[in-house]
Order: structure tokens, then sequence, then C-alpha cells
């Protein structure tokens, strides 16, 4: 069958036999996919190593896949590499390539969460707060997972006032007269609420504009945004605990 050539962001690269790679890749024609990349560990490859490293845009031929076997990948280059400045702004890079990973269905085409992720890749490289471009972008990727997320109105009786509690079932805010019906809903307070309000509607060139913004309330918002995340995950494991440093000490 013939290959399609495709734009791609690395999400991750696994060593495969003597010389070859799986790459989970978020292609713009293909959406998720794995596929093998075969010889590029080899001394004498052409394959520049950014071409398939973690994190970077390139473009590659994909060849769907034969028989159930693994799809192959074939000449990448790289279009463009996002080399973060500081173990930080690297982990947290990272933190978001696995995020997409884990919470993207197969072969779901989504070409809004490719760019989404750029923009913040090409956020992240420059003087913006890591953590406020992490929380962002899973904002985003919450709405366009289709998982919510209503902030202004109470998403049982669309009232627009005392919304103080936010559900991860139903994605998004509750009044205080429709709580009973949500018993796992959690507080949040007005603070926080409109911090995720405000991160909602600024574009990602925007955020270098944000000052400051408290770490506990940011650490707040991704904790209501991972309880969105973990009422559709499949994973059985803590898919969140890596995320624990990323909030302390940063201002
Ligand atoms: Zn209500």
């Amino acid at each position: 069958m013939a290959p399609v050539g495709t734009e791609a962001i690395i999400l991750r690269k696994i060593d495969f036999r003597e010389t070859s790679v799986i790459l989970d890749l978020l292609s713009m024609k293909l959406g998720k996919i794995r596929g093998v990349l075969k010889g590029v560990r080899k001394p004498k490859s052409r394959v520049a190593p950014l071409a398939f490293h973690p994190g970077s845009y390139i473009f590659v031929f994909v060849y769907p896949r034969s028989r159930g076997g693994l799809m192959l990948l074939h000449a990448p280059q790289l279009v463009q590499a996002f080399p973060m400045a500081g173990a930080k702004r690297s982990a947290i890079w990272q933190l978001m390539l696995r995020l997409v990973n884990l919470f993207l269905p197969e072969q779901e085409k989504c070409q809004e969460v490719v760019r989404a992720l750029l923009e913040s890749g090409q956020m992240m490289m420059g003087k913006v707060s890591p953590e406020v471009v992490y929380v962002w972008f899973k904002m985003k990727m919450v709405r366009l997972l289709g998982y919510g997320l209503e902030l202004n109105r109470c998403l049982l009786c669309r009232r627009q006032g005392k919304l103080g509690f936010i559900s991860g079932r139903l994605g998004g805010v509750l009044c205080d007269r429709c709580l009973p019906r949500d018993r796992r809903a959690v507080r949040i307070s007005r603070a926080v609420l409109g911090v995720m309000r405000y991160l909602e509607r600024t574009p990602a060139e925007r955020l270098e504009v944000i000052k400051k913004i408290p770490a506990e309330i940011l650490e707040k918002t991704n904790f209501f945004l991972n309880l969105v995340l973990q009422y559709h995950a499949e994973a059985g494991y803590i898919w969140w605990q890596d995320e624990r440093n990323i909030f302390a000490g940063s201002n």
C-alpha cells in the first residue's frame, strides 16, 4: 500500500531490537499512531537523532500495517525541535507528551491537539512559566477531547450564580442547589474558578503577559482538571504522580 506523508509530534520513543526504535506519534493525517523505524540506531544511519527524539516535530512517511503488524515509519525529517532550557522545563514538556499519549484515543484525528501542543512547546521555550503552560494545555486538551469543561453555568440547572462546586464526572461546575446530584463534586473557590476562566480565554501567545499566578491556585486548577480526566481515564495506575513536584517552589 502507498505510504502517507504526514507531520507528527513524537510522543514517545522505545528502543526496539538491535538497531530500531518504536515511536508513538501524534500525526496530522492519521491521528495517534505507533510505528517502527528501522535501523536508525546504527552508527552509519543517515537519520539525524533529533528526527526520532521525543518532543520533535517531524515529517515522516507511514506505511499502513500489514496483517496486524506494526506500521512502518520511513525517512523522518526534523521540522522543528523544542529544546528546553533547564531540567524543569524539560520535565514538564515530557509530562505534556505523556499526557497526550495517555488520553488521546488511538488513531483519532485531532489536529487541534497537535496545534495546541506545538503552541505549548513554543511557549515553553520562552519566558512563560512552564507550569502555566502545562495547566493551559491540559485545560485545552480536556475541551478538545470533549470531556467538558463548563465553567460559567451550572451544568444541571444552567444558573450562573453560586457556582461553588466542580464535578469531574459531569465535566464542569455545579451550583449549591444541584450539589446533591453529584455527591463526589468538590468545592471550588472563586479565585480558582477565576483563574480557570482566565486561562481558558487566553490564547497561547498571550500567556507571556501573565505576571504571576500563585502556585497553590495553579496546583488546585491542575487538580480539578485531573478530576475530569480521571473520570475518563482507563489507566489503572496513578498517572498524575509525576506532577507532584512541578508546582512545588514555583512562583
Ligand atoms: Zn444548578
